[in-house]
């Protein structure tokens, strides 16, 4: 059937590169088989002579797609064409945000009783008797079928997911009701989705994503619950460190209602579901093994140096408390110094802005400390559909009220990245075609639409517009005077607004003099300047350039030095801790970075 339905269609592919250093995990695969179901053509994944359906979880996990592998993404069927951009650009958009935490560095400790060493989830200290997982199962009366049960967890899922969208943590939810999806449309009964679930885990044990067996069991036990089948954990009433093989994704929300000080996994990893919960509540938590701990008496966790003490003595008390109040006093600074100005140790100010994509994480910048925006991507804005003007108004003000300075970017489609309702034509090297301000020619009321709506949002908010691959001088002026144009056209004043540049191409750094008479403003977009300085793409799954090359400095070294008007850089080099004090050094006052490197970027100014 499926094969008459498609056979009037021709397929369409294109080609992904997972560019995140975790791969194509669980979360990820997650919101892009979520998108893929909401499409009714076939969408399939190929790699290495293995094809499968990528509307599937488990299918699409089951390639182990590492970094630098390069799937092909095939599409047939009637909205071939949507899907295939759609899927594109959220597979672009899920890298560009992939950040997990790969260890954490444990500090010197010492202390006299016995030790045992292990990996940290999440920095503290705590001081308290060691208490192990205890469960007690309660049977309720029960009036769900099966698959009454299945829609009722699934509904549950779907709920937390919800309430919790403003989070990264959000897609752990989506990733476990995509899990009991697939699960449940092969099973009938209880008993069923056991075995399967059973035989699952057994191929997992072992292997890299042996972490999803803790979900599995997640989802098993959400349905038992729905069935009647509660499981209670049991929590002492006093202070106490939990000792557990593992822990359920779903039990960390439990454990704020408890007197937990710390808690001693033995059998998860760093970046499995429930060490994410737990690095998010703040509990201090370590993986360790805790076969020799102690009961009923106190030990010392000390999840800055990755230790537990077994028989603490008076001294390692003492040492620990410090350790306690050190740390309170350090978060509290901390977080509070994530506010301040960076200066450097000869008193200069550096402004740290961020990076953002959308309002949540244009919100969290303002969390994190940042000092306004100094990249807004809007290309990842609306990625299913065109938006109306007075839905990107919205959208556009809404980010525009976090922040006294704001640049905002026009559209960047191309290259790696493209839009289902912009088409572009196939071509044989896209990041050296239509891209990014070459859409001002082919696709004039899009992006007139867009500067409207960036306008109205501005309001008499002073507010940056960037023009994007700008690499002559003419380009900009033809950006600028269609904006203009724009402007006039909705008899709207723009006396409040600034244009733009980004650097990012070769060519404009021989004719910096000639911008400098137009532009107000640049920012070095360093991920593209050096894939073009050293015809490179940025995708490239096995070349890779050394990213704070003496040749890009040099070129940036040029830059800072010929131009008089404000620059200041937004790649991913701007966050680069290492690159950081070079790039103060050569004179950039502004760097703009991810919302999550702001307090780090700061920090390491503070040094220079
Ligand atoms: C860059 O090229 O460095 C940049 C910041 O823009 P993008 O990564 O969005 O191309
Ligand atoms: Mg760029």
């Amino acid at each position: 059937m499926r094969f008459f339905k498609n056979l009037f269609y021709k397929p369409l592919s294109t080609q992904l590169t997972v560019t995140s250093s975790s791969g194509f995990h669980l979360r990820p695969v997650a919101r892009f088989t979520t998108l893929a179901k909401s499409f009714s053509c076939d969408v399939i994944a190929s790699f290495q002579a293995k094809s499968i359906d990528a509307k599937k979880v488990n299918t699409l996990l089951s390639l182990s797609l590492e970094k630098g592998d390069t799937l092909t993404l095939i599409t047939q069927g009637k909205d071939a064409q949507r899907a295939l951009t759609s899927l594109q650009t959220l597979f672009t958009t899920l890298m560009y945000n992939d950040v997990e935490v790969t260890s954490i560095t444990k500090e010197n400790a010492h202390y006299i009783g016995e030790t045992i060493e292990g990996d940290i989830i999440a920095k503290g200290v705590a001081i308290a008797p060691a208490s192990l997982y205890r469960t007690e199962t309660i049977e309720h009366e029960n009036t769900l079928t099966f698959k009454d049960a299945v829609d009722k967890t699934m509904k549950s899922l779907e709920e937390t997911y919800d309430a919790q969208k403003e989070s990264s943590n959000a897609d752990i939810y989506l990733a476990q009701q995509s899990l009991l999806s697939a699960l449940a449309d092969k099973c009938d009964t209880l008993e069923a989705l056991e075995a399967l679930i059973a035989e699952e885990s057994e191929k997992l044990q072992d292997t890299k994503l042996s972490t999803k067996i803790t979900d599995y069991q997640d989802i098993l036990q959400q349905v038992k619950t729905a069935l009647g089948l509660e499981v209670k954990v049991i929590f002492p009433e006093q202070d106490f460190i939990l000792l557990s093989d593992d822990l359920l994704p779903s039990e960390i929300a439990l454990l704020s209602d408890t007197q937990v000080q710390g808690v001693i996994l033995k059998e998860t990893s760093i970046n499995s579901h429930t060490a994410i919960l737990l690095r998010a509540s703040g509990i201090p938590s370590l993986i360790a093994d805790t076969s020799g701990v102690p009961l009923n008496a106190d030990i010392i966790l000390d999840s800055f140096s990755g230790v537990v003490v077994l028989s603490p003595s008076s001294e390692d008390i003492q040492t620990a408390k410090d350790l306690q109040n050190k740390h309170k006093k350090d978060k509290a600074q901390s977080t509070a110094k994530r506010f301040e100005p960076a200066q450097t140790t000869q008193g200069k100010i550096i402004k740290v802005y961020a990076n953002v994509a959308d309002v949540r994480s244009a919100k969290l910048a303002k969390e994190e400390g940042a000092e306004g925006i100094g990249l807004l991507r809007s290309e990842f804005l609306f990625t299913e559909q065109r938006p109306s003007l007075e839905v990107q108004t919205k959208a556009y003000s809404d980010i525009f009220s976090f922040f006294d300075d704001v640049t905002v970017r026009t559209l960047d489609v191309g290259g790696d990245k493209a839009l289902p309702y912009i088409k572009l034509p196939k071509e044989a090297n896209p990041f050296l075609g239509i891209r990014g301000v070459r859409l001002f020619q082919s696709h004039p009321d899009i992006l007139s639409e867009q500067l409207h709506a960036i306008f109205w949002a501005a309001s008499k908010k002073p507010i940056k517009i960037m023009f994007p691959m700008i690499s002559t001088v003419e380009e900009f002026v033809y950006a600028k005077q269609f904006a203009l144009d724009v402007a006039s056209k909705h008899q709207l004043s723009i006396d409040n607004i600034l244009f733009g540049m980004m650097i990012e191409v070769p060519s404009t750094l021989f004719a910096l003099a000639e911008f400098d008479a137009v532009v107000d403003f640049y920012s070095v977009g360093t991920n593209d300047l050096t894939q073009y300085l050293f015809a490179i793409e940025r995708t490239h799954p096995t070349l890779s350039i050394d990213s704070r090359s003496p040749i890009l400095f040099k070129a940036l070294s040029h830059i800072v030095n010929a131009v008089t008007k404000p620059v200041s850089i937004c790649g991913e080099l701007a966050a680069d801790t290492k690159a950081i004090p070079e790039l103060v050094n050569l004179g950039f006052t502004t760097l703009s970075v991810t919302p999550k490197s702001i307090a780090q970027t700061k920090e390491t100014i503070r040094h220079v």
